[in-house]
């Protein structure tokens, strides 16, 4: 993986940049769930990244030990650089008590509008995040007023170092009856303000420590 992002940019031979790929392919454990990026069918690149992420910190782990989590996530790349947490707010609309609980993650699933007019048009990434997001309102009894509807959203709590994020481009038509492809250019601007969409107690990612190399 390594050599596939030194190389990525580099006009250098084609054959080296499909070697490590293969190399990338078949380094995958032979689970039920990899075994069908073995071949050559076109296959989903989000999740072949997932697995490749998952099964990196699982070998991280591993080579540990017994050491503790806590000693992992901190030399682990993919912790390091990938994991950050979501709070989810759950907020009774009688007495506005507020539950809340974090969870980890390493991307963000965008979910894109409808095109209804059918011909490509453009959407600001920041759009999509804003509706990932905005409040819903959901169905909840609420053990102190009995109030039966709530307010949930989430807030980033921890900031990762880089956030990977994942546009949902596949779409039911209910009239076709079939999935589609939802065509909405997405227009990605230079900075991207996401304050707004961060907790009050906001962390940030480990800090970026390089390697110091010899020069023997
Ligand atoms: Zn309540």
């Amino acid at each position: 993986m390594y050599n596939l992002f030194r190389w990525k940019n580099d006009d250098g031979s084609s054959t080296r940049k499909k070697n490590a790929l293969k190399r990338l392919k078949n380094s995958l454990n032979g689970s039920e769930m990899t075994k069908r990026f073995s071949g050559y069918l076109q296959n989903d690149a989000h999740e072949f990244m997932n697995i490749c992420l998952d099964q990196m910190k699982e070998e991280v782990q591993e080579a540990l030990g017994e050491k503790s989590e806590d000693i992992a996530a901190k030399v682990c790349p993919v912790v390091r650089n990938f994991e950050g947490s979501l709070r989810k707010y759950i907020k009774c609309k009688g007495c506005k008590d507020v539950v809340t609980k974090d969870e980890l993650f390493n991307h963000l699933s965008l979910n894109i509008p409808h095109n209804q007019s059918r011909s490509p048009t453009k959407v600001q990434l920041t759009r999509l995040l804003g509706r990932f997001f905005q409040a819903e309102e959901l169905e909840r009894s609420c053990e102190k007023c009995k109030c039966a509807t709530a307010v949930q959203y989430l807030k980033i709590r921890t900031l990762p170092r880089v956030i990977i994020l994942h546009l949902l481009r596949s779409e039911f038509d209910q009239y076709r009856g079939t999935q589609e492809k939802n065509s909405h250019r997405i227009q990605v601007d230079r900075f991207l303000e996401i304050g707004s969409f961060c907790s009050s107690d906001i962390s940030g990612p480990p800090p970026f420590v390089p390697k110091k190399t010899s020069h023997v």
